[in-house]
C-alpha cells in the first residue's frame, strides 16, 4: 500500500530521486540538479531531492495565489473533513513514516513514532478547533464621543499564500503544525521541507494531496535553503512566512521578507535553574531527559544548569548516575539505544566537538563523555562552565549539558536574561510560590516549574522571545496567527 500511495513522488529507483510537487503534479525540476540525502546513522545515501529553479518557484507561487480565493471560499466543514482524512492517512502510514524518519534524521524508533502520532493528533485537534474560530461585532458607542452610529463586523481572513519552512529535527510535526492551521484558515501553502528531512517532508505533502487538498492549494518545493530560500521568502506573492529553524537563519529570512507577517520558532538555549530546596532526584531526572533526548537536538532541550556550587555538586553525582542508567548512545535502529543516536551529520558533530574542546581549554571540566566517533557524540556533562564559553554562548544542537555555578540566584536570573535566546527555562523548587516569583523574573517565552522545557501539550501557547522566535503558536494561537482580522465598518446615515 505505501508503494502505491507514494508511487508518483519518486522515480522508484534505489536510492530514489524524489520529485517536487508543483501544485498539480510531482515532477522533476528542469534544473537537472538534485541534492543528496544521506542517513546520519551510517552515511548511506537514502535519496535525492530536486533543486527547483526560480522560474519553477514563480510558477508555483502564481498557481498558489490564483487558486487561494477559491480555497478560502470552500466551506470550512469541507476543509475540516480533508484535514481529518489527512490525519487518518498519517496514522495509517505510521510504521512506514517512522522507518523513514529513523533513517533520515537518526531518531530512535520510539521518538520517531511519537512524532508521527503527535502530528496526526495535532491535525485532528486543529480541525476541531478551527470550527470555533469566528469573528465578532463591536458597537461604536463604547468609546467617548461616539454614538451608536457605527458597527464593526470583524472577520478572520487568510493571509494568502503561506510559505511554510520546517527544520530537520521534527520534519513531519513542524511541517504539519504549519500546513494544517494555514489550510484550515483558508491559506494556500508552499511547503519547503528541510533538505535533511525532505524525504519525510515530500511524503507528508503527498498525504495532504491524497486527502483531497485541491490543485494549487498545496505545493512542495525542494532544494537547499541557502540556494532557493531567499527567493522563496522574498517572493512578492508570499503572503506570510511560517518558519522553524535556527536563529541565524531566522534573522536572515526576516531581512528578506520585509513587511510580511512572520511566525518564527527559532533557536532555544534553555537553562534549568535548580534552587537549593529542589527535589534533586526529580531535577536530575528532568535534566537527563531534557538534555539528552534525541541527542539534544530539540529546541526545547536543556542546555545549561544553574545552581550554587553545593547544589551543582549534589546534582552532578545524580545526573552522571542517571545518565548511565537512562541513556545509551548507539545506532537508533537498535532497541539497546536509549535517547542518543547520531547528531544530524558528522560535520555537525565535529563542530560541537570543537566547541567542547574550546570550552575545556577555557577552563570547563568534562564530568562525563566528550568523545566523538563520526556523527556520534558521547552524552557529555561539563562542569565549571561560564556563560561566555562557546558551549553556552552558542546553541549546541547535540547531547551536551553545561553546569554553571552561581554565587546567588540573582546572578542566575541575570545570566538567563542576558542570553540572546529566550525560548523556555525550567525552575526546580519544592515551593511552587517561590517558583512563581522566580518565573516572573525570567525573560523567556515560557517557564516550566519542576519539569524540563517542552512544547506540549500542543494547545498550550508556545513562543520564544528575543532571537528565539516571533509570534505565538499552539493550536488556537496558530490558527489565529495564520489569519488576520478584517473589520468592515457599517456607518449608519445620521
Ligand atoms: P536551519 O539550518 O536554520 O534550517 C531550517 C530550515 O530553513 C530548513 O528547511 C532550511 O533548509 C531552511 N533554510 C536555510 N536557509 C534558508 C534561507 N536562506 N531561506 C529560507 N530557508 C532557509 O535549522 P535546522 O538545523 O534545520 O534546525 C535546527 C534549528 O531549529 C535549531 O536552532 C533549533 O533550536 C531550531 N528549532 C526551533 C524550534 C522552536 O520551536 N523554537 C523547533 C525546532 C527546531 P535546508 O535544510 O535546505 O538548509
Amino acid at each position: 500500500m505505501p508503494a502505491e500511495f507514494f508511487a508518483e513522488i519518486s522515480d522508484q529507483k534505489t536510492p530514489p530521486t524524489y520529485n517536487y510537487f508543483n501544485g498539480s503534479q510531482w515532477v522533476p525540476s528542469s534544473s537537472g540538479k538534485t541534492t543528496q540525502v544521506a542517513s546520519p546513522i551510517d552515511g548511506s545515501v537514502i535519496g535525492f531531492l530536486q533543486v527547483v529553479t526560480t522560474a519553477e518557484i514563480d510558477a508555483v507561487m502564481d498557481k498558489a495565489a490564483a487558486s487561494q480565493p477559491a480555497w478560502e471560499a470552500t466551506p470550512l466543514h469541507q476543509r475540516v473533513k480533508i484535514m481529518h482524512l489527512a490525519a487518518d492517512w498519517v496514522r495509517h502510514f505510521e510504521e512506514y513514516l517512522t522507518t523513514l524518519l529513523v533513517n533520515e534524521v537518526g531518531k530512535t524508533a520510539d521518538d520517531a513514532k511519537s512524532e508521527i502520532k503527535r502530528t496526526a493528533d495535532l491535525m485532528d485537534y486543529f480541525a476541531d478547533e478551527a470550527q470555533s474560530i469566528h469573528g465578532e461585532e463591536i458597537d461604536s458607542d463604547n468609546f467617548p464621543g461616539y454614538d451608536k452610529g457605527r458597527i464593526a463586523l470583524i472577520e478572520r481572513v487568510a493571509h494568502g499564500v503561506v510559505v511554510a519552512i520546517a527544520p530537520f529535527n521534527y520534519p513531519v510535526n513542524l511541517a504539519g503544525s504549519k500546513i494544517a492551521p494555514a489550510l484550515l484558515m483558508g491559506n494556500n501553502v508552499v511547503f519547503k521541507p528541510p533538505t535533511q528531512g525532505g524525504i519525510s517532508g515530500v511524503h507528508l505533502a503527498q498525504i495532504f494531496r491524497k486527502a483531497g487538498v485541491p490543485e494549487g492549494v498545496i505545493s512542495c518545493v525542494t532544494g537547499k535553503g541557502e540556494e532557493i530560500g531567499d527567493y522563496l521568502v522574498g517572493h512578492p506573492k508570499a503572503g506570510m512566512i511560517a518558519f522553524t529553524g535556527s536563529s541565524d537563519t531566522g534573522v536572515a529570512i526576516a531581512g528578506k521578507a520585509p513587511m510580511k507577517p512572520l511566525l518564527f520558532e527559532c533557536g532555544g538555549n534553555n537553562p534549568a535553574v535548580v534552587l537549593p530546596d529542589a527535589d534533586m532526584s526529580l531535577a536530575a531526572r528532568e535534566i537527563v531527559k531534557g538534555a539528552f533526548s534525541y541527542a539534544g537536538q530539540r529546541c526545547t532541550a536543556i542546555k545549561y544548569v544553574l545552581g550554587t556550587r553545593e547544589t551543582l555538586e549534589t546534582l552532578e553525582t545524580l545526573v552522571v548516575k542517571m545518565l548511565a542508567e537512562l541513556v545509551k548512545m548507539g545506532d537508533p535502529r537498535s532497541p539497546e539505544t536509549k535517547m542518543v543516536g547520531p547528531v544530524i551529520s558528522a560535520e555537525v558533530a565535529e563542530h560541537i566537538e570543537k566547541f567542547i574542546n574550546e570550552s575545556v581549554a577555557a577552563g570547563a571540566k568534562v564530568a562525563v563523555g566528550g568523545k566523538r566517533n563520526g556523527a556520534y557524540l558521547e552524552p557529555t556533562v561539563l562542569t565549571s562552565v561560564r556563560p561566555e564559553m562557546p558551549v553556552v554562548a552558542q546553541e549546541i544542537f547535540g547531547p551536551v549539558a553545561s553546569f554553571i555555578a552561581v554565587a546567588d540566584y540573582t546572578e542566575a536570573i541575570r545570566i538567563v536574561n542576558a542570553s540572546r535566546f529566550g525560548l523556555q527555562a525550567s525552575v526546580f523548587t519544592k515551593d511552587e510560590g517561590t517558583g512563581l516569583v522566580f518565573a516572573k523574573q525570567l525573560n523567556v517565552g515560557s517557564v516550566q516549574i519542576n519539569g524540563s522545557p517542552q512544547r506540549g501539550p500542543d494547545h498550550f501557547p508556545f513562543l520564544g522571545v528575543k532571537h528565539s522566535g516571533i509570534g505565538v503558536q499552539g493550536v488556537r494561537y496558530s490558527l489565529e496567527a495564520m489569519s488576520r482580522l478584517r473589520p468592515i465598518v457599517i456607518n449608519k446615515p445620521q
